[in-house]
């Protein structure tokens, strides 16, 4: 319940004024203009009203003390009410008392607090609203506004009601869930955008993953069969590689024996000279034969002559034995005997020729001796004799070197014969050889063409080896380290090489389609994986979105529905209310609160501001509520129009609606400025009588000149004003109130 007010620079309580509320009804009273309405203005003020037109000013400043000739103005105005709270009429705040304040400056800025914090208007609001003080301010009834409710618009009306009947909080709610709703609704904007945006991205990269997938899975293909490729390649490689080097081992061993073979024949045999020697020496064999053969004929020749000189000497001597002598000086003989010595010294040794040569000088020699000395004859015998001989001996001598040629010649015809019969046995020996060579040499030429086939083996399986690496690196590249992880091969499988050739060709198409598949990398996976991820997350947002809208959408319906509810109980029991106070006031006739026509009357009522079709073609969809129009019935009186009452039954009216509202839902107080201004005597005394049936479950705060309705209050405060502009307060008796009034 309300407990107290505190003014301060506010308006015309320039200084702190403040009013306890100790009793359910308190009158203020005072002459015209000394700041009564100031006081029902401040409680708007501090309940958070907006409206400045309803606090009379223009401009905030206006709310503050303006200062007068005697006192200067303030920056400043405050309003605090002070709530009991021990009946926790706030339910949310654990105090025993509760004071709303709020302040307002020069330069407009307003502050509010609850108990000494700073808060919001909202929270004002918010608080004001759960005990049932609205802000259409249907609990303060300012001066001449009594009849606002009636004045009002239908929908106007509506909403004072709901005010008062404490719908506010529903409305509250349902306000926020609409603003909740429609950032949700914005939010699945967002997402559904966002999505939308994502789809097609995520789409290509599903796409790409795809691609990548096929690809991985044409790599498994391609490691798979690399694999078993590779092992056979190797283990084929091996062995033929071994098998090569084995037969390269076997042909190199029997080459070596062939080439040795024919070395060992063709060292023998390209000894030529041995060949030529043997010629040689039936070459030389036959001029020793020549020359033996010539040196004898040569002294077979002397022979003959010295047996012609023999025979001559033979016969001159038996000549001179008939013939006298020559008398021959001894010293000549002598002489001539050196000579012929001196000639035939070297005859055994000398040559034929030069034997022939000495013979004739000897005998040129002979025959000057004889033709110089005509020696006597006997001398000459005697030197005949001797020259037969002589000669004989000689003969004898060449027949002795005969005989030795003789031998010569033997021994040189059989040293011919032996070399030619060498010279024979050597070329028979070589036909045999050559034909060895010749099988040799073709053994030779075998291994070495069966080598040089084997050396071409081996260098094609060296390009095998070599392309094998190739493979290797290429397949390496395209299907990583899992195409080499395989167990080398025991033995060769049983088949022809093109079934591995097949493979090869296998691997090559595999290739080709892996380089067609496209080089998308992982990194395209991790992309997709996030944007899917996200394009879940989005949709998981989406669902929740889309729930708590529904939740929303069903709370703003339940709230209507609740809200429809209250609003009919309540609308049910204030006309009730109404009808009663009604007829206690005009002792009759009846009035009540009803619905609006919704359909032709809000079209016709909307049409400036609405679209024509909307409000012709479709009335009955609207959302918007009906409003409430008022509909009395005075006693005696045929039912008129609103307008048509006079002011004192409009007073009337409005004060039994007021009421009535105040009765269903009573707000923790009610403030009343003048609302019996224009009642007559017997009216007032009715007003009275509701006063004091009101405060049973209001306290009210009745701001009056009237008489009547201060004999009804418990605290009676008197404003004045005096020459400075400030209005005082002051506690007044009954019978000082009826005086300060005036
Ligand atoms: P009535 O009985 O005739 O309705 P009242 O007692 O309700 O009169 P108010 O209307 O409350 O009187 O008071 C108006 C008085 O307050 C005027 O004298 C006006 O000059 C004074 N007043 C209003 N605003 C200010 C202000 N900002 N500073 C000083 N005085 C002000």
């Amino acid at each position: 319940m309300l407990k107290r007010l505190e003014i301060a620079g506010f308006k015309s309580f320039a200084r702190k004024t403040a009013l306890d509320f100790a009793t359910a009804t308190t009158a203020v009273v005072g002459p015209n203009g000394s700041g009564k309405s100031n006081i029902a203005e401040a409680f708007r003020f501090a309940l958070g009203e907006q409206s400045m037109k309803s606090m009379r000013g223009k401009r905030s400043e206006d709310l503050i003390f303006a200062g007068s000739h005697e006192t200067a103005r303030q920056n400043r105005a405050s309003v605090a009410i002070v709530f009991d709270n021990r009946k926790k009429i706030f339910p949310k705040l654990d105090f025993e008392e509760v004071t709303i304040e709020r302040a307002v400056f020069r330069d407009g800025a307003s502050e509010y607090s609850i108990n000494g914090s700073k808060v919001r208007l909202r929270d004002v609001q918010e608080l004001l609203a759960s005990a049932n003080i609205g802000e259409t301010g249907h609990h303060i009834i300012s001066q001449g506004e009594a009849d606002r409710i009636l004045l009002a618009s239908p929908k106007e009306r509506r909403a004072m009601l709901e005010d008062a009947l404490g719908l506010k909080v529903f409305e509250f709610k349902k306000q926020e869930a609409l603003r909740k709703l429609e950032k949700t609704r914005e939010n699945v904007r967002e997402v559904e955008s966002l999505r939308r945006e994502l789809a097609p991205h995520l789409k290509f990269l599903a796409k790409q993953v795809e691609k990548l997938e096929r690809a991985e899975e044409l790599m498994r293909e391609l490691a798979e069969k690399a694999r078993e490729y590779f092992s056979i390649e190797e283990k084929f490689i091996a062995v033929e590689k071994e098998k090569n080097a084995h037969e390269m081992r076997n042909t190199k061993e029997r080459l070596a024996v062939a080439e040795g073979e024919l070395g060992a024949f063709e060292n023998e045999t390209s000894n030529e000279s041995e060949g030529m020697k043997r010629i040689e020496a039936v070459r030389l064999a036959e001029r020793d034969l020549d020359k033996v053969t010539a040196e004898r004929s040569e002294l077979s020749r002397e022979i003959g002559r010295i047996e012609g000189a023999l025979s001559e000497a033979k016969r001159r001597s038996q000549a001179l034995a008939r013939e006298p002598y020559v008398k021959v000086p001894r010293e000549h003989i002598e002489a001539l005997r050196d000579e012929v010595e001196k000639q035939t010294k070297h005859e055994d040794t000398a040559e034929p020729s030069a034997l022939l040569a000495s013979l004739k000088s000897l005998r040129a020699i002979v025959a000057a001796f004889f033709e110089r000395f005509a020696l006597p004859t006997d001398d000459y015998l005697a030197e005949e004799e001797q020259a037969v001989y002589r000669l004989e001996g000689e003969k004898e001598k060449l027949l002795e070197k005969d005989k030795d040629l003789e031998a010569r010649t033997d021994a040189a015809r059989s040293t011919l014969q032996k070399a030619r019969e060498a010279r024979m046995a050597y070329e028979e020996t070589g036909r045999e050889t050559k034909v060895r060579i010749l099988e040799l040499a073709e053994s030779r030429a075998r291994e070495e063409s069966a080598l040089a086939r084997e050396e071409a083996r081996a260098r094609e399986l060296d390009y095998l080896d070599e392309q094998l690496g190739n493979e290797r690196g290429e397949v390496l590249q395209l299907a990583g380290s899992a195409a080499f992880s395989y167990e080398p091969l025991e033995t060769l499988p049983q088949e022809d090489r093109k079934a591995q050739e097949d493979r090869k060709h296998t691997l090559m198409r595999l290739k080709i389609r892996i380089e067609e598949a496209g080089g998308t990398g992982e990194e395209v996976r991790t992309e997709y994986n996030d944007t899917k991820n996200r394009e879940e997350f989005l949709a998981r947002e989406l669902e929740d979105l889309s729930k708590s809208a529904t939740g929303l959408e069903q709370l703003i319906d339940d709230l209507d529905t609740e809200l429809a509810k209250s609003f009919a109980d309540g609308l049910a029991k204030v006309n009730s209310s109404f009808g009663e106070f009604f007829t206690l006031m005009f002792g009759g006739g009846g009035a009540k609160l009803a619905l609006e026509e919704i359909t032709a009357k809000v079209a016709e009522d909307e049409e400036d501001e609405e679209d024509e079709e909307v409000a012709s073609d479709a009335p009955a969809e609207r959302t918007e509520r009906p409003g409430l129009e008022v509909n009395v019935h005075l006693p005696k009186k045929k039912l008129q129009s609103l307008m048509q009452l006079s002011g004192g039954e409009r007073a009337l009216t409005s004060i039994a609606l007021i009421f009535a509202m105040s009765q269903v839902n009573p707000p923790p107080f009610l403030i009343l400025d003048e609302t019996d201004a224009a009642l007559d005597e017997a009216n007032s005394r009715r007003y009275g009588d509701m006063i004091e049936n009101l405060a049973k479950k209001s306290q009210l705060i009745v701001i009056t000149h009237n008489r009547e309705t201060m004999s009804r209050a418990g605290i009676l405060y008197g404003v004045t004003m005096g020459n400075d502009g400030i209005s005082k307060l002051l506690s007044v008796k009954f019978e000082e109130a009826v005086a300060v009034a005036k």
